[in-house]
């Protein structure tokens, strides 16, 4: 019987001393909060998700050479003649058009390191940090504003003005040739005037 009442005693014991605990929780502020109703307020200098602005983007891919996991996949195509690109917000000429910029967020480890190099400041970390996905490949954001038949006419354009270029390159060799041909042909029929003419002066002189 007294085993009972010292093990009753116990719990009541251990009960109070639990409830100690929250009752002196219960008259100071909360440190929790009710995510995700509420929001954590984000200090000053957070890394999240990167955004790039492609108005700005002058396709130099220091951020890809930069990125310690290659995460980062860019594509460019010059610009043929009479096509104007514009500038960027700091009045640097865009030459390249920006075919492929893909970030596999997935891989990204946030270091940032992707942000300092670029001349435009067009690559920066944004305060979005909810972005999770079902499927993996939905974490590979594309940035490029072109439409995918724009991106094709792009390459397309740059390819015709390499091969127009190369048959001007051809033509213009051609007629070098044809020149230097000629101009050696007239060269051996003045070195054959030159050695029929000795021939012709004894014969004057026989006479
Ligand atoms: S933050 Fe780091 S890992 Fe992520 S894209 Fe930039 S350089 Fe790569
Ligand atoms: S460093 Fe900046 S300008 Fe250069 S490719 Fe990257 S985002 Fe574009």
């Amino acid at each position: 019987m007294k085993d009972y009442f010292l093990k009753f005693w116990q719990g009541l014991w251990t009960i109070a001393i639990g409830m100690k605990v929250t009752f002196k929780h219960l008259f100071v502020p909360a440190v929790t909060i009710q995510y995700p109703t509420e929001k954590p307020e984000l200090p000053e200098r957070e890394r999240n998700r990167l955004y790039v602005n492609m108005d700005d983007c002058i396709g130099c891919l220091q951020c890809e050479r930069a990125c310690p996991v290659d995460c980062i996949e860019i594509e460019t195509v010059k610009a043929v003649p009479g096509e104007d690109l514009g500038k960027t917000s700091n009045g640097k000429k865009k030459a390249l058009w920006v075919t492929k910029f893909d970030i596999d967020i997935a891989k990204c480890c946030y270091c940032q390191l992707c942000v300092f190099p670029c001349p435009t400041e067009c690559i920066y970390m944004t305060d979005v940090y909810e972005f999770s996905e079902y499927e993996r490949d939905n974490l590979i954001y594309d940035f490029v504003t072109l439409t995918p038949e724009e991106r094709e006419e792009k390459k397309k354009n740059y390819e015709e003005f390499l091969a127009k270029k190369e048959a001007e390159k051809a033509e213009a060799a051609r007629k070098k040739a044809e020149e230097a041909a000629k101009a050696k042909q007239e060269e051996k029929k003045e070195d054959k005037k030159e050695e029929t003419k000795p021939e012709d002066k004894p014969k004057d002189k026989e006479e």
